[in-house]
């Protein structure tokens, strides 16, 4: 290899490969040389497969059977950083390198050469016929706002016939043209004004800004409550970030929200970003992969694994409501994406912003040793702080049976319909009504592959199971007894929810948010929207509404049951109730002249958890939990993993659990401790029996060398699967 990173033919070349082999391949550099970094296409016994040339071959190998690599690819090499970045990033989370390989390169068609294609786009024309394929076209085509459609694209988001397409190109309602595959997003103008700023918004635009002039790794925390302005503050980061020439990276927790930041970040700079999620379509995918490797995107705004795209020069990443647990990927590669991305930015320069209402406990306590900036939007922009929050105790309430909305609680809504405003009933929990029990033996529906109740759905007509997803009819006897017509069911979710609303408000306009009512995230998107225009008097939702939806009509809030979250005997139970009961709260009364109202119902108003979140006192909330869990180490204040085998074969699974706690030499060693096996929570999900290990260790343990040497006395039976969740959020 040449001094700047050039490999000539021949030479032997280390290249990783996305095949689940335990190390880098030799290959010889093909017939005109290759970079370090570069995508290419090796030979693999058979087969032609996708890689990274990774450094200099490792040579331990017959040099006269090391094969030629095919073909180097027509995109930019893969940068130092992003190699170093995975390789952390595998050694942090105990991912083997292809898998992490895999995560940077999904995008479809990366080895195909770059050509031209037809797209089609609306053109002038009007339809000389309007028919109903032809009405679903162009309301495609407008939806997307302009975006250029391939032929199997559009005819299948429209639901139509290549020969609907063609017919409207005929009559030129439909424009056809050749384009080159991917073409760079248009330029954004960072020199647009912003909205006009308040006081505190300004101070903390102007630290970020600031920050990000050294052009140095930093990580802020952007504390605002919900409707402080917390958008515009970072968008001026991302500002100077593209003033600088560099690329900048949003991260939002929902694929539902990006609609509306995108129109945001339209009036901000004047075009639309780069998507990355799994809403957008393959072409899209592929395009915006490349432009994020060629500096034609300057900013993306994606879901967690965004966080491996090939940015050319990263300067910024945001995670906006960095608290959402669904940055925390529990499949195949188990990582956060929010601890990623500082040590994605760490390594290439670049600043990090967490914005959030209610911070994890993670990043408030990093801010509090100093690790991270702290900044604060205080009062609302424009408006009252909090809304006026009270509890309603439920333990003084004769509600009737299958009825869960209190009379104070109906009294508050009717008088909001009253006055043209807006009520926001929060439930987290979706279907119908988590257990169906049989009246005549008393046996509740479960799945068949899973330790789990089945949820009626009625909206569907079917029970679901939450775990697997597997779903079935609603049975006319019981399963168990064979009694007909007895089975009732249990508790309520926000469909039966509904049902009570409907009953008490007969007038009012529903509207039921939740995930599973939805068949797309645009048809989500375009009910948000008719919501906040004023389309309905009661919204009914799950935790979909707490995540930064905005309805300016929206003065009260209801939260039906705010102990739900605090059964569990989850390490965050307490932490995650604060923080969507607070988020949810802070729904009500965004406008300037009226001041929301939160209530709560609870069993339990004494609770610590519902007496900080009602107080606001959320600086206490936080030291009181900090505290707690410096007592005891744990997370931030102590590491945990934990290790989930499951397997078909019960008797295989706790064999090779408990062999695993008894030979803990190697955890003993750091003075780290193992726990169980026990049964998970959910100890059977589709058919597979399911054990959990707890390794708890003092903060600063190399835990990671301990947790290898551990697992690896071991052989993994072939049925058993063993997944290591580093730092884990969840514990089923
Ligand atoms: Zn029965
Ligand atoms: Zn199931």
């Amino acid at each position: 290899m040449t001094d700047n990173g050039w490999y000539a033919k021949g030479d032997l070349v280390a290249v990783l490969t996305t095949q689940p082999l335990d190390r880098c391949l030799d290959y010889a550099a093909p017939e005109g040389g290759c970079p370090e970094g570069a995508f290419v296409e090796v030979p693999l016994g058979p087969r032609k497969v996708l890689g990274v040339v990774w450094g200099p071959g490792a040579g331990d190998f017959d040099r006269a059977r090391v094969r030629s690599i095919d073909r180097v690819l027509d995109v930019p090499p893969m940068q130092a950083e992003l190699r170093e970045f995975l390789g952390r990033c595998a050694d942090y989370t105990l991912t083997p390198m292809a898998s992490m390989l895999r995560m940077a390169t999904r995008a479809p068609g990366l080895t195909d050469a770059p050509s031209m294609r037809w797209v089609y786009r609306r053109g002038e024309g009007k339809p000389e016929r309007m028919t109903d394929a032809r009405r679903r076209v162009l309301a495609t085509l407008e939806e997307y706002g302009g975006l250029a459609f391939t032929m199997s694209e559009l005819s299948a988001t429209a639901g139509v016939t290549n020969s609907v397409i063609k017919g409207l190109v005929k009559q030129g309602v439909v424009v056809e043209e050749a384009t080159p595959r991917d073409l760079p997003y248009p330029r954004l103008d960072h020199e647009r004004a912003g909205l006009p700023l308040s006081e505190a918004q300004a101070a903390a635009a102007a630290a970020l800004r600031a920050a990000g002039k050294r052009g140095a790794y930093g990580t802020t925390l952007l504390k605002g409550v919900t409707g402080s302005g917390k958008t515009e503050v970072y968008l001026e980061a991302v500002a100077e970030c593209l003033a600088a020439g560099r690329q900048a990276l949003v991260l939002l927790p929902e694929i539902a929200l990006t609609g509306e930041f995108l129109s945001r970040v339209e009036r901000r700079f004047g075009a639309r970003p780069a998507e990355w999620h799994s809403g957008v379509t393959m072409t899209e995918r592929r395009r915006c992969w490349k432009m994020i490797a060629e500096g034609g995107a300057e900013l993306v705004v994606g879901a967690r694994s965004a966080l491996f795209l090939p940015f050319r020069d990263l300067g910024l990443i945001v995670v906006d409501e960095e608290h959402d647990s669904s940055y925390k990927q529990e499949d195949i590669v188990f990582y956060n994406a929010r601890d990623m991305a500082v040590l994605r930015a760490s390594l290439c320069d670049a600043q990090v912003v967490l914005a959030s209402a209610t911070p994890s406990l993670e990043s408030w306590a990093n801010a509090e040793a100093g690790k991270y900036t702290r900044l604060e939007l205080g009062a609302r922009f424009g408006a009252a702080e909090m809304p006026d929050m009270r509890a309603i105790d439920l333990r003084g309430e004769k509600i009737p049976s299958g009825r869960w909305i209190s009379g104070e609680l109906q009294r508050a809504v009717e008088a909001r319909i009253a006055q043209g405003e807006q009520s926001l009933l929060f439930l987290n929990r979706r279907g119908y009504a988590p257990v169906t029990v049989c009246r005549a033996c008393g046996h509740q529906i479960g799945c068949d592959h899973c330790d789990a109740r089945m949820v009626e759905h009625r909206f569907q007509k079917r029970l679901v199971c939450h775990q697997c997803g597997e779903t079935k009819p609603m049975p006319e006897v019981c399963p168990k007894c064979e009694v007909e017509g007895r089975l009732a069911p249990v508790g309520p979710g926000v469909e039966r929810l509904a049902e009570e609303v409907v009953s008490l408000f007969p007038e009012a306009r529903v509207a039921v948010l939740s995930s599973d009512l939805f068949g797309s995230a645009r048809a989500l998107k375009e009910k948000i929207a008719e919501i906040a225009g004023g389309g309905a008097d009661i919204v009914i939702g799950t935790q979909l509404v707490a995540k930064g939806h905005n309805f300016p009509l929206l003065t009260l809030v209801g939260v039906i049951d705010a102990d739900l979250g605090l059964q569990g005997t989850d390490l965050r139970a307490a932490e995650r109730t604060f923080q969507l009961v607070r988020q949810v709260a802070g729904r009500a009364g965004r406008t300037a002249d009226r001041q929301g109202v939160a209530l709560l119902q609870s069993h339990q108003p004494d609770h610590p958890v519902i007496r900080a979140i009602l107080s606001g006192d959320e600086e206490g909330f936080w030291r009181a939990e900090a505290e707690q869990r410096r007592v005891v180490g744990m997370p931030p204040y102590g590491r945990l993993a934990g290790i989930i085998l499951s397997s078909p074969e019960i008797a295989e699974v706790f064999d090779f659990g408990t062999e695993l706690a008894r030979r803990d030499g190697p955890l003993r060693e750091v003075g780290a401790q193992v726990f169980g096996p026990a049964p998970a929570p959910i100890a059977r999900v589709r058919g597979r029996h399911r054990l959990r290990l707890l390794v708890k260790a003092a903060k600063g343990v190399a835990l990671q060398g301990a947790l290898t040497r551990w697992i690896a006395q071991l052989r993994v039976p072939n049925n058993l699967r063993l997944s290591v969740d580093i730092d884990p959020q969840s514990f089923w």
